[in-house]
């Protein structure tokens, strides 16, 4: 995967570690488990942190909490066993103006050091108040040998990632010796006018000055660089992706001549068409039984005005739960029908997309427009007559799960596919929907999981993005309270009265495990609590992941239809379930999930015109866990609550991609780096539509760095 060519110079950066001064063949296969394996990877491996230690004051002027470098001579040695068997080593230098002592745990071979040298040392770390003046515990030392170490020492020093057998000084010696004899070997592939522009160093001095800085300032302008660098190829990369897709024939609704004429009217003869004069806008007005908000209505007019253009739309909606994603995507869905096409809407579970059809069809069978349910649980004649009706036409609507895109499921003439949840599903599902038309069809996908803006452009920068930030109006914010698990009583004596008051009431049972059987048995377990001893006199029903699709049905319908009180039930309810007189959720052991998931979780209350709660059961034993609960109780903000647990619990957890190596950046941090990240993407855009298919000559490295980027992460391939 060598992106850089070698340049005049012999050295190569594809030499393995092992040969640079100070390394090994012994070391090198410790850097190897830091994925270091040639100068390369070590010149990329960026120190995590720095220790200032340009501070050099005389002992006299040390004060203990800070930290500075120290330079004496050993004055005394004392080691002494601890009653623990440890052995404390106490090593006391002096510089003329005073003392200090130094402190290490366990560490023989240091006194054997220290004994016999007689130069000075310099000693690096904490200063802390003892019973007898000052000390540092386990201070990084150095011996000086000749004036050159000390000047070395008494710098801006990296401090990088290590692994257990590895030094600090081993990882700085190899940096320092890799920029001595092979830094002349990196090119840089940004071309000159463009790092001008942009404000940029150059690569040599950045890579310099991120491993052995001479101030502050410059560190900040080279990591600014580096930053920009890893950005910018990613965003590249997913320019270019976009516009791969944007050159796909797609197909251009006419939908601002729907009307008044009504010319595309009647394709289908038992279809009502639009009443005389009337515009798609007044139908869809009438649609619904409520007004559109601000955000709707815009939102709307974003996907309509994509649906005309002629390339495939490939467009983002995020809305925080209850904001009404429905309702646009009905009205895309409506534009695409009303045009002649089919329209699919697919949702990430078997009871959401059982929910869909009931509301669509709610909507849409006043219009003469079928709605069809296809999932792969269905009764085989059902689910027959179903694939049926999606390939001759009949069905214009087709809601279903991931057996949509399955094998065999042909559409007639699919115009649109609504993809709800887009969090549950990939990216590949989502290609694979765009084959089963001839043409490619619109794809609107609709995620309720408020992402950081961040993360958006990182994941989703092939995709348009509309935002839907506005709640219906109406809604009384829900409360949320975080109670530890000895006020249970209290809590459940709070939702006996919302439910004697009418209200109907869910129980989320703890995450205990990823297994779904342990789920299941958590389940039973709460609900076999609940319905024969706390509320025995109530009605409790029980949903899990493991039930049949007609007894989870029979189920949320009772629950939906007020037949029961309580709904015990797994994370199954977590997306999209819309039951408006549900106005008390109990989480337990809530400390298990994420925030986003909770967030999720309590957007299924709230959805009516009274007050609503959420109750968080939770130890406060973890401290963090507590910080993240608290977070909750203080905003309903979906995205306020979206970076904070990217804050806390860093970016791979969200995208539920643990560890999969998406966003492992070198340097960059989605966070801190957010402005950075905006700028590489116009930079990026700028660059490609001055140069669209990067062919000038100065572009050349920079195709082969985002060509490495598109192999290496799977950004693009997975969602
Ligand atoms: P989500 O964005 O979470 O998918 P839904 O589309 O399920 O939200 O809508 C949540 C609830 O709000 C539904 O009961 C829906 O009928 C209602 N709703 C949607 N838009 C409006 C509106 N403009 N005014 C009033 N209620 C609305
Ligand atoms: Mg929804």
């Amino acid at each position: 995967m060598s992106t850089q060519s070698q340049s005049g110079t012999a050295r190569s950066l594809d030499t393995e570690v092992q040969y640079l001064k100070g390394v090994g063949p012994r070391l090198a296969l410790l850097f190897a488990k830091l994925r270091v394996h040639t100068v390369r990877d070590l010149l990329w491996h960026f120190p995590r942190r720095y220790e200032d230690r340009t501070n050099m004051p005389p002992i006299s002027a040390a004060r203990p909490g800070s930290s500075a470098t120290i330079r004496g001579k050993v004055a005394d040695i004392e080691t002494k066993p601890t009653r623990g068997g440890m052995v404390i080593l106490r090593v006391t230098i002096g510089d003329g103006t005073g003392y200090i002592t130094l402190v290490w745990f366990n560490q023989p071979w240091m006194r054997k050091r220290l004994a016999t040298y007689k130069g000075d040392l310099l000693a690096y770390g904490q200063v802390r108040e003892a019973n007898w003046g000052y000390e540092i515990h386990n201070p990084e030392v150095e011996l000086i040998e000749d004036e050159a170490d000390a000047e070395d020492f008494a710098r801006i020093v990296p401090v990088y990632s290590l692994t257990e057998g590895l030094q600090q000084r081993n990882l700085r010696r190899a940096a320092k010796s890799a920029l001595a004899d092979y830094l002349g070997a990196v090119e840089d592939p940004i071309p000159e006018a463009l790092l001008r522009r942009h404000k940029l160093k150059p690569i040599r001095w950045s890579l310099h000055q991120i491993h052995s800085p001479q101030s502050d300032a410059n560190r900040i302008e080279a990591r600014r660089r580096l930053v920009f660098e890893e950005f910018f190829y990613m965003q590249l990369s997913l320019q270019l992706k976009r516009k791969e897709v944007r050159q796909e024939l797609g197909i251009a609704f006419d939908i601002s001549n729907l009307a008044p004429q009504g010319n595309l009217l009647g394709l289908f003869a038992d279809e009502k068409p639009l009443a005389d004069g009337e515009t798609l806008w007044d139908e869809l007005h009438r649609l619904f039984p409520f007004a559109l908000t601000g955000a709707q209505k815009r939102v709307i007019g974003e996907v309509w005005a994509d649906m005309e253009r002629p390339q495939p739309m490939n467009r983002l909606i995020q809305g925080d739960v209850g904001s009404g994603k429905t309702a646009v995507a009905a009205a895309a869905m409506l534009a695409a029908i009303r045009c002649g096409y089919q329209a699919a809407m697919m949702a990430p579970t078997e009871i959401l997309a059982g929910q869909h059809a009931m509301n669509l069809r709610a909507l849409f069978d006043p219009l003469g427009i079928e709605v069809v349910l296809l999932t792969s649980k269905l009764p085989a004649a059902q689910k027959k007559r179903a694939l049926a009706a999606a390939a001759n036409g009949e069905a214009k609507l087709i809601v279903g799960t991931h057996a949509l895109i399955q094998e065999g499921v042909k559409m007639h003439r699919l115009g649109l596919a609504v993809v709800d949840e887009q969090h549950r599903f990939g990216v590949m599902q989502r290609a694979a929907l765009r084959q089963k038309g001839d043409i490619s069809p619109d794809v609107l996908v609709m995620t309720a999981t408020p992402i950081p803006r961040t993360l958006t452009m990182t994941f989703y920068g092939d995709l348009d993005v509309s935002i839907l930030d506005e709640l219906p109006p109406g809604r009384t914010p829900i409360k949320t309270h975080w109670k530890p698990p000895g006020e249970r009583k209290q809590v459940y004596t709070g939702v006996r009265k919302l439910l004697e008051e009418g209200r109907q009431a869910y129980f989320v049972c703890p995450m205990i495990s990823e297994s779904e059987k342990m789920q299941t048995q958590a389940a039973e377990d709460l609900h076999y609590r609940l319905s024969t001893d706390v509320f025995k006199d109530l009605r409790v029903g029980l949903l899990h992941g493991q039930m049949k699709q007609d007894e989870k049905e029979t189920t949320m319908n009772a629950f939906r239809a007020g037949e029961l009180d309580i709904l015990v039930s797994t994370v199954v309810i977590e997306v999209g379930v819309d039951v408006p007189n549900a106005t008390v959720m109990i989480i337990e052991d809530a400390n298990r999930f994420g925030l986003a998931q909770l967030h999720q979780l309590r957007g299924r209350v709230g959805r009516g015109g009274h007050q609503s709660y959420c109750v968080l059961i939770a130890d406060d034993r973890a401290g963090d866990s507590g910080d993240r609960l608290r977070i909750l109780t203080q905003t309903t903000d979906g995205f306020k609550i979206a970076e904070e647990d990217l804050r806390l619990r860093g970016p791979g957890e969200i995208a539920g991609t643990r560890q999969s190596g998406d966003l492992d950046f070198a340097i960059a941090d989605l966070v801190q780096d957010a402005k950075m990240l905006e700028f590489a993407r116009q930079a990026a855009i700028e660059l490609l539509e001055a140069d669209p298919e990067l062919k000038a000559p100065e572009h050349r490295r920079i195709v082969q760095r985002v060509r490495a980027q598109r192999t290496e992460s799977a950004i693009v391939t997975i969602s």
